[in-house]
């Protein structure tokens, strides 16, 4: 058996988690930290427009628009596959076609609320923008990632003064209230367009001096803004991790640190798709054919790929919800996940988490042999439930799946907290998982 690399303390892998989050603006930024890290291990990227030669005893990753990612180690073809499963995206502000808005006399910009998020913390936040753009260079259609990273953007709050009732349950119209202010528009109206221009001549010429005289246009961009302030350890006894986008870049980071801290001796596969908190209907999410076409390449004939599955696990890890001391009525009575006290089992009885009995008591063997310990998450009765990737790869693809997660606080806020020593833990939970020899023994 092939040696695994040395696991990092808790302190050294919280930093590494802080600076991925860091890192990773939006679900583009995201994948491509992911790659920069999977090369960095020796893994090889596969193209879906080319053939694949593979071998057994590799890495390998494969990207999808550049915001899903499936990367795996092939020990033996033979050989079951362990799953682990996350997403790379997280609710958020994300800006309009044609976005210059400039008629009060400030520069801002017309923007779309993407997923669920909780609006209200979005107020007086320093924010940036960063996403994906497509350009011509050179005569030709290219993708460039662009992070403006310095606050230029603000949601000011109204003044208590001039709504007497903000306090009492304000709702928040997000076509008229949200759109953030960039600047003041002065004499001369200024464009999306020529700033991005400006950005991405600025981002080519850092990269690779010269290049930017190719650039010719913008011609399309997806942007999101998101908060300045990083991610950080906070808390009286440093008990806390206090980012955006914990939910599920925290997850992506763990099954990827998983990955590659546990041995050789598995399949091991961890697929982070986007367009989760969007219904991961699209070509590259959950819902789309991008595990299954995958998995039709590495085992063309369907009696064997069949067979694979059959004797198959994914762990599908997203973030569950912590009972918060000053909303402890909105969780059942015996269900209420702690901080810090391990990762949380997630159960629904109409599969809007596709956890059953066996995936849980091997999920709960497995912590038990590296003495983590778990909790269990169960709705009130009377009260809807979340969901996640896990039913729907499930009902995709037929693999056994159990849905599970690190309890937070504040779930699709511009801010959300989780405990300091959760993720940590989960690592070391996924990484047995992907190196056990039989999951039911
Ligand atoms: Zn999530």
């Amino acid at each position: 058996m092939s040696k695994s690399l040395s696991a990092p303390s808790i302190s050294d892998f919280n930093q590494s988690l802080l600076g991925f989050l860091q890192a990773s603006p939006t679900p583009f930024h995201a994948t491509s930290s992911m790659v920069s890290i999977l090369l960095s291990a020796g893994y090889t990227e596969l193209f879906e427009d080319q053939a694949w030669q593979l071998k057994e005893q590799a890495g390998y990753f494969i990207r999808r628009n550049d915001s899903s990612i499936i990367a795996i180690w092939l020990a033996d073809k033979s050989q079951a596959l362990r799953l682990v499963g996350a997403h790379t995206d997280s609710p958020c502000l994300k800006v309009k076609p044609n976005a210059s808005l400039c008629g009060k006399g400030y520069f801002q910009l017309g923007v779309e609320v993407y997923g669920g998020a909780l609006l209200a913390p979005w107020f007086d936040r320093d924010l940036s923008l960063a996403g994906r753009v497509h350009v011509r260079i050179d005569g030709k259609i290219e993708s460039a990632l662009v992070n403006f990273e310095r606050a230029i953007a603000t949601v000011p709050s109204l003044a208590i003064h001039l709504d007497r009732e903000a306090n009492k349950g304000r709702t928040i119209n997000p076509q008229t209230q949200l759109p953030p202010v960039l600047s003041i528009a002065g004499a001369k109206d200024k464009d999306l367009n020529s700033i991005l221009m400006a950005e991405v001549a600025r981002q080519l010429a850092k990269e690779n001096p010269g290049s930017e005289e190719q650039l010719e246009s913008i011609l399309d961009y997806e942007l999101f803004f998101y908060d300045t302030q990083p991610p950080a350890i906070i808390g009286l006894d440093n008990e806390f991790i206090a980012s955006a986008r914990l939910d599920n870049l925290l997850s992506c980071f763990i099954g990827l640190q998983s990955l590659l801290e546990s041995d050789k001796s598995q399949n091991k596969l961890l697929i982070c798709t986007d367009h989760e908190e969007v219904g991961s209907a699209s070509a590259c999410g959950a819902q789309g054919p991008f595990l299954q076409q995958v998995m039709e390449r590495i085992w063309p004939s369907n009696e064997d790929r069949n067979r694979i599955i059959a004797g198959s696990m994914m762990i599908s890890a997203d973030n569950a919800h912590g009972i918060h001391p000053n909303f402890s009525d909105r969780h059942d009575q015996n269900h209420g996940p702690m901080l810090n006290q391990g990762p949380v089992i997630k159960v629904n009885a109409n599969q809007r988490y596709a956890t059953n009995s066996l995936t849980s008591a091997i999920f709960k063997q497995l912590c038990d042999d590296v003495g983590v310990s778990y909790q269990t998450f169960v709705t009130r009765t009377d009260m809807g439930c979340g969901s996640t990737i896990g039913p729907i790869t499930a009902s995709e693809v037929g693999i056994e799946t159990i849905d599970i997660g690190v309890p937070t606080f504040g779930m699709h806020s511009i801010r959300e907290l989780a405990g300091s020593e959760d993720a940590f833990e989960l690592t070391k939970v996924l990484k047995h998982f992907f190196e056990k020899a039989s999951l039911t023994e």
